[in-house]
């Protein structure tokens, strides 16, 4: 046998001289959806809204190495570290990974039933560049507990998962996967079983009782987990009083301002027409407003399944009816055809409002983010987060401030501002390449080139052809 020099060993082997895995952590599992995986990259020339709020910065270099933003500057001035993968994104616009506040990892469609879609869900937030999720409501706690423990392993590919419990739902109003609790200490227990099991938030819902929220929030903080809520029965004020940290949906659910509204109950007063009559400038609602500010209860806003409401405006995204299995597809295309060409000036003015509510909330000094629900017909993973941006900046929030509802707050209200959420030195490399300049054209959100989790690029095209006709299955 010829003798082997040492080098030449060490290039066989791979263990002096080849330079060292790119990114050890990427297994196969996770391999085929990684488009780019150098271990310093550098893109140039692309125009950064950094999450911060503050105009976006032109021509920008980032380096992103070991899985960390390096730096961010001028790209006249900031040259790609020598060996550098060098991205040239001329014509391109980098954001934070997008911070999904309300993105469920279910979807009802034919029939009605809340099916997880723990196949699909987590490749298409990914590949729509949501790189974080609270599920807000949850059918399959145990799976999806699961899956963040495969996708923090790097075992599965998908975004970072923040776990809710299941619906915290009163009494009589226990549909699909939910528990109708009977009073306060079901509430306890509830909590207290799937806070030691491990989800990091609950969200109560329509027709949970003052009693039952209280106990649920206090049980929720003695183990350090924290409570929002789809609200009805109760209003945004009392949950407030009762210590909520977060409430979904925004002025459309808040039914404290109806005339008939009595305690613990839903009100039977027309939703549409209250809240599209409704003086945004009014002591009531403005007292609202301050109350969430004073008590640091941020809101989730859901534009993109508000919308719904008004099938008019809704654009039947090719996207969406791709991704979505046949039956569905038909009951999209249904429901467009029945309801698309009537234009409900209601509910247009409602959705309006809610809009103005959530400008009038961010001008208080409130924290609004924002998240999808993915539940029901268009509005699926990642495609009606992206909506939900074109829909913000509809509302009047500039492009900027459009990108820091949907990143560094959400990063804030689930308190991991410190590692994700901004494009700064240090932080996590969770960045969305798109084509385009999204702050010229709300829809370049759509562009995705490439999501960057954790410094690895994923290719979005893959993961979207791999659950092609999925959803609403699996
Ligand atoms: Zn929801």
């Amino acid at each position: 046998m010829r003798s082997i020099r040492p080098s030449h060993l060490a290039l066989i082997t791979g263990l002096v001289l080849m330079p060292a895995p790119a990114h050890a952590q990427v297994s196969n599992a996770v391999r085929p959806w990684v488009k780019v995986d150098g271990a310093t990259i550098a893109l140039t020339h692309v125009k950064v809204l950094d999450g911060t709020g503050r105009p976006a910065l032109p021509d920008q270099t980032v380096v992103i190495a070991g899985g960390r933003i390096q730096s961010l500057g001028p790209s006249a001035t900031a040259r790609p570290p020598r060996g550098a993968q060098v991205i040239d994104g001329t014509g391109h616009s980098l954001i934070p990974g997008l911070i999904g506040l309300h993105d469920h990892m279910y979807y009802s469609s034919v029939g009605g039933s809340m099916k997880p879609m723990l196949f699909s869900y987590p490749r298409l937030f990914l590949a729509a560049g949501v790189t974080t999720i609270r599920t807000t409501g949850s059918v399959d706690p145990y799976q999806e507990l699961n899956i963040r423990t495969a996708i923090n392993a790097g075992e599965q590919v998908g975004p970072e998962i923040f776990v809710t419990g299941p619906y915290l739902q009163g009494p009589g109003g226990g549909i699909g996967a939910m528990h109708p609790l009977d009073g306060p200490e079901d509430a306890r227990r509830m909590v207290k079983y799937w806070s030691e099991e491990g989800v990091n938030w609950f969200k109560a819902y329509t027709t949970i009782s003052r009693a039952e929220l209280a106990a649920a929030i206090d049980e929720a903080h003695q183990h350090g987990v924290k409570v929002t809520a789809h609200l009805c029965s109760v209003g945004f004020r009392e949950a407030i009083a009762l210590g909520i940290d977060n409430l979904e949906h925004g002025l459309l659910v808040n039914t404290e301002y109806a005339a008939d509204k009595q305690p613990d109950k839903c009100p039977n007063t027309s939703r549409g027409e209250l809240y599209a009559g409704i003086d945004i400038n009014s002591p009531d609602v403005k007292r609202t407003i301050s109350e969430m500010v004073q008590h640091n209860v941020g809101m989730t806003s859901t534009l993109a399944v508000m919308e719904l409401s008004s099938a008019d405006r809704v654009p039947l995204d090719p996207r969406v009816l791709d991704a979505v299995f046949p039956d569905a597809r038909q009951a999209l295309v249904n429901w467009k055809t029945q309801n698309g060409e009537k234009t409900d000036p209601v509910q247009h003015a409602a959705l309006k409002k809610a809009m103005q509510f959530e400008r009038a909330f961010v001008n208080a000094g409130g924290l609004l983010g924002a998240g999808s629900d993915p539940c029901c017909l268009t509005a699926i993973a990642g495609y009606a987060d992206q909506r939900n941006y074109e829909l913000l900046v509809e509302a009047g929030f500039t492009p900027e401030q459009a990108i820091q509802i949907m990143t560094a707050n959400g990063a804030r209200i689930l308190g991991i501002a410190d590692r994700v959420g901004t494009i700064a030195p240090g932080l996590q490399a969770d960045l969305v390449l798109l084509r385009g300049d999204v702050a010229a054209e709300p829809s370049s959100i759509r562009n995705v080139v490439t999501v960057f989790r954790k410094g690895i690029g994923f290719d979005p095209v893959k993961l979207t052809e791999s659950v092609r006709g999925l959803v609403g299955i699996r």
